[in-house]
């Protein structure tokens, strides 16, 4: 039983499981991304509004949690996965 669960967990954490992914930018002008980066900073929005705001725009990056400037499509067998990276975790790499 115990050997069971560790060889799906090693499965998991193989990165051949998931095929490389086709990256591609945000549909989004980097002067509207800029506008969005300072109403995040800025402390007179609600948290709220912001998190409504970013949902409705670009999405958060699913590593990090910060705003997503890019789409990563792994295309499965039978289905294809969509994640959100920002800049900066897509240079230290993703897989
Ligand atoms: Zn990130």
């Amino acid at each position: 039983m115990h050997k069971f669960n560790y060889d799906i967990n090693e499965k998991k954490l193989t990165p051949e499981a998931k095929p490389k992914p086709t990256i591609e930018p945000m549909d989004i002008t980097s002067e509207s991304l800029q506008r969005l980066d300072k109403i995040m900073s800025s402390s007179k929005t609600s948290p709220d509004k912001k998190d409504k705001l970013i949902k409705a725009i670009t999405g958060y990056c699913c590593t990090c949690g910060s705003i997503a400037t890019k789409i990563a499509t792994y295309k499965m067998n039978d289905a294809t996965l969509i994640e959100k990276y920002c800049d900066a975790c897509l240079a230290r790499g993703i897989s």
